[in-house]
């Protein structure tokens, strides 16, 4: 790989088109429409993929008051990369995560070991200062969206929740086309909860490590301070890593807003708590996409899966047609009926990426029984005149196997 010719995600989202910034915004992200078409597909992506592991989506207030942070805990270590304010005599913040508030949905009725372990989603717009020098890009925002989740069960459900957990996050990293490696963090020196709570939940977090076969390795004392964690880090084409998916334990939670369920023996019980993430945030994720593919997205989240080019104004009527029926079988097809030459054509939609390029001529409208299409791919393979039904059902088997 020729690292000179790669182009940063900056450049490559200006001449796609995905994303803007803009002065009166810093650190924001504004998505331009074929932007937001790759977070509606990963979000419809994780979203099936939530609900496959028994995952109920909620979402929570973004502008909450600050008592909920001081309860939590988080205010004592995290106030001043907050955004916090006054309304009313009355302190605000914008949320820095999901998790207290989902505690508040844990408490909102009496929970029963049956109803363990508990899965919560939510994609959660989240604030997080930062030094105005360093935000640039996607890369490094104050906003941004986490697919977030979080789980409550009890203390023995640990390791097979984890489990279920990992072997989802190195499907999901195989797909996108990344190596992954985890990383499990033990007890920092500085922990709350007691040694035999952190013991089981480390031996819990090893074991289905062990059991899910991933590669994996341990940092001693690189746990948070309310529970061990894995990190898992993905290489991309460029030999960087990044820490995009996470599974954190926490005993703090439940402990500060004394969630309970009632056990078989109609005790009250604590549960654990478990955070999770497989892409991080929707931002930073699409920013590492678009340098790993420099722009060339798989099929499936391609803002634009076909563009079809008449070669002529005879053409363009039958085109059109092309265009909708495509569009009719949910493909994301454009028309390109600019008065360029073909070869200009071809050659703009190759630069933006598009995976394929259907090029209708006269030899295509003269067919009668069925529509033809000439057929290249973005990196300039000729798939030769396909029947346009046979193309359809290609493009079908490449989106549906997320190719
Ligand atoms: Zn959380």
């Amino acid at each position: 790989m020729d690292k000179a010719n790669l182009k940063d995600h900056r450049q490559i989202g200006q001449e796609l088109e995905i994303f803007m910034v803009n002065e009166l915004a810093p650190g924001t992200i504004f998505w331009l429409p074929k932007g937001m078409t790759i977070v509606k597909q990963l979000e419809k992506f994780i979203r099936s993929q939530n609900e496959i592991h028994g995952f109920q989506e909620v979402q929570t207030p973004i502008l909450v008051k600050s008592d909920i942070f001081q309860q939590s805990g988080h205010f004592k270590y995290y106030e001043h990369s907050m955004y916090n304010m006054e309304i009313e005599h009355e302190r605000y913040s914008l949320k820095p995560m999901n998790c207290p508030e989902t505690a508040l949905i844990y408490k909102s009725k009496t929970r029963s070991y049956k109803d363990l372990p508990l899965r919560y989603s939510e994609y959660g717009r989240l604030h997080r200062r930062e030094l105005s020098g360093v935000v640039g890009g996607l890369l490094r925002v104050i906003e941004f969206t986490q697919d977030d989740g979080h789980v409550f069960l009890k203390s023995d459900q640990l390791e097979n929740e984890v489990l279920s957990i990992l072997k989802w996050v190195s499907q999901f990293h195989a797909l996108m086309g990344f190596p992954s490696k985890f990383y499990l963090g033990t007890k920092p020196d500085k922990a709350l909860g007691d040694a035999k709570i952190w013991q089981m939940a480390e031996a819990s977090l090893k074991n289905a490590l062990k059991k899910s076969g991933v590669n994996f390795e341990i940092r001693e004392k690189d746990g948070v301070f309310y529970g061990p964690k894995i990190d898992i880090d993905i290489t991309d084409i460029q030999n960087r890593t990044w820490t995009v998916s996470t599974i954190q334990t926490d005993f703090n939670i439940p402990k500060q807003f004394d969630l309970e369920y009632v056990d078989e023996d109609g005790k009250s019980q604590k549960p654990v708590m478990i955070h999770r993430s497989i892409i991080g945030s929707f931002e930073r994720f699409i920013g590492i996409l678009l340098e790993h593919y420099q722009g060339a997205f798989p099929v499936w989240l391609a803002p634009v899966q076909v563009v079809i080019m008449p070669i002529t104004d005879r053409q363009e009527e039958h085109a059109k047609k092309i265009v909708e029926e495509l569009k009719e079988n949910g493909i994301r097809a454009e028309l390109d009926n600019r008065a360029e030459r073909l070869q200009a054509k071809i050659r703009d939609g190759s630069l933006q990426k598009v995976p394929y390029l259907g090029i209708i001529g006269d030899k295509e409208v003269q067919s009668y029984e069925e529509s033809l299409i000439s057929v290249r791919k973005r990196n300039g393979e000729d798939l030769g005149q396909l029947k346009l039904s046979d193309f359809i059902k290609r493009l079908k088997e490449e989106i549906d196997k997320k190719i």
